[in-house]
């Protein structure tokens, strides 16, 4: 897989870098702790079972983070889990872990069933050309830097063992700390909400969460500890696995949406509590939810598809396939910070969208310079698309305004290959270099050979029809474009004028 090109020095565009804080709900200036270093953890997947679309779209998130962060210079240490142990059904305190229930279900061991599907994200990962982290660490790989962290939280009084089991203390750490902070969630309303649930009454209040449960016989995954044996708690792995790799204090955290409550906010008390430190991550971001007709989608609510059926269109909510690149595109088109609803309308919009910027992509190899002489106007300064583009990106990771920044240098390709627009050597080489900046290194987007794209020298060949008519009707030669459009539609190719300029579908 291709890495983004690093440069040696950091680039002078880093130090505009904004990024939008969860934690202060502001955008601020990137500051690293230690440039030209920087550290960032996410929080990986809980592998019981196959990755749906949903899952993409938060990896898919901190992935153009990742390029954008390596493109600008940085040394990045990009660390993002598989969570192997420890995250129970109802992501509460007293159900069945995750993995544990799926072994038993189909009669694997358990760590067959993490096997299998962390080979399975692997490969969905590749798929959708998403980088691979910088440490992989597993949850399982590192008890016994979890059971140290939970006697340091026990010493410093923010935690309490209960018939083997150790929880925390989440009231005698909000007498000093923000509990809260990062979900805007307090303590009292949380009281209300939280019912007493069986097995919870070992707690000293129901809103404090466990850092080691005593495992009972049926528990297929434990290990001896002072306090029982038994297994971690599911936040405590990331407070755990961040702190190791990346110090006590680092920069960047990131997740979905829905892990803010509790398991960021617990993550936060338990380095808090440990360490003393105050801020243990500078910048948290965390990637909006992909929904389906405005529900997030999810395994539970039968409305997660995999990558799988994404390509093959089989599933009930695809009216066709679609390929991992459309879907990449698809998800860019959105900030990461809204929410974006799957559609199939939306998903074909980007099919042509996408095969738009990737023609002109293509048609760019063997441009070649047209003089002041025969065209009509002169190419926009390529620098300043390329500031924009910048811009865009300095601006919280806005992939959407970065692309409508692309559709400009869509439309210089596309007017220079009609022979309407001059350009010297020196301005299609600056073309050549935006797309490899923007398009491959920082957005990942990589040309497909897909039925539906077309093979390289159609859709080349496609590309110069369609500047061809472009140019009859800027000639308002209508008969011309009328003549090319028909004839082609006889072939079974269909033009479609868009502001942007034409896409074509083929029958
Ligand atoms: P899990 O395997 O459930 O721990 O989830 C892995 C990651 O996928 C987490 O960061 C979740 O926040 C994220 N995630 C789950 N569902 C969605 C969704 N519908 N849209 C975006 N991200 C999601
Ligand atoms: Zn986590």
């Amino acid at each position: 897989m291709d890495a983004p090109h690093s440069p040696n020095a950091i680039s002078d565009f880093a130090a505009n870098l904004h990024i939008g804080n969860s934690l202060s709900r502001k955008k601020e200036r990137f500051e690293p702790l230690n440039a030209p270093y920087v550290g960032m953890y996410v929080c990986g997947p809980t592998v019981y079972s196959n990755v749906h679309l949903g899952n993409v779209r938060t990896f898919l998130t901190f992935d153009v983070v990742f390029r954008y962060l390596l493109h600008l210079g940085y040394k990045v240490r990009y660390v993002r889990n598989i969570t192997d142990v420890g995250h129970l059904t109802g992501d509460s305190d007293d159900g069945e872990d995750k993995i544990g229930k799926k072994a038993r279900l189909e009669n694997l061991e358990p760590m067959e069933v993490v096997q299998r599907y962390t080979n399975d994200f692997h490969d969905v990962m590749r798929m959708f050309n998403i980088l691979p982290p910088s440490i992989e660490p597993t949850a399982t790989g590192h008890i016994v830097e979890q059971i140290d962290m939970i006697s340091k939280i026990i010493e410093n009084g923010y935690g309490y063992e209960a018939n083997g089991s150790v929880y925390f203390d989440v009231r005698k750490f909000a007498e000093t700390h923000d509990y809260g902070a990062l979900s805007g969630r307090r303590i009292d309303e949380l009281q209300n909400q939280t019912r007493a649930l069986d097995g919870q009454d070992e707690k000293r209040d129901p809103i404090d969460f466990a850092l080691w449960k005593k495992a009972d016989d049926s528990h297929l995954m434990q290990w001896p500890s002072p306090w029982s044996v038994g297994f971690p708690g599911w936040h405590l792995e990331c407070s755990v696995m961040s702190t190791k790799y990346l110090g006590q204090s680092f920069d960047i955290h990131g997740g979905g949406m829905d892990l803010k409550f509790p398991h960021h906010e617990c993550e936060i008390a338990q380095n808090m509590g440990a360490h003393g430190q105050a801020d243990p991550v500078r910048y948290w971001i965390h990637g909006n939810m992909l929904t389906v007709n405005g529900r997030k989608m999810s395994k539970s609510e039968g409305n997660g598809f995999t990558p799988d059926e994404l390509i093959t269109g089989n599933h009930k909510l695809l009216e066709k396939g679609y390929s991992p690149m459309t879907v990449r595109f698809f998800m860019l088109q959105g900030h990461y910070a809204g929410t974006l609803d799957f559609s199939n309308p939306a998903l074909q919009a980007a099919e042509k969208g996408l095969e738009r910027l990737m023609s002109a992509w293509r048609l760019l190899e063997d441009l070649k310079p047209v003089s002041s002489d025969s065209a009509q106007e002169a190419a926009p300064d390529v620098e300043d698309i390329q500031k924009r583009a910048y811009a865009a990106m300095n601006d919280d990771f806005n992939t959407p305004m970065l692309i409508a920044v692309l559709y400009d240098a869509v439309k210089v390709v596309n007017s220079v290959a009609s022979g309407r627009m001059a350009i010297d050597m020196e301005g299609i080489q600056s073309l050549q270099s935006l797309f490899e900046r923007f398009a491959k290194d920082i957005l990942g987007l990589q040309h497909e050979d897909t039925q539906a794209a077309g093979d390289d020298r159609t859709d080349g060949l496609m590309a110069v029809i369609c500047a061809l008519r472009a140019e009859a009707k800027t000639n308002k030669d209508w008969a011309t474009a009328d003549l090319i459009r028909d004839r082609l539609a006889e072939l079974g190719v269909n033009i479609k004028d868009g502001k942007d300029g034409a896409s074509w579908t083929f029958d």
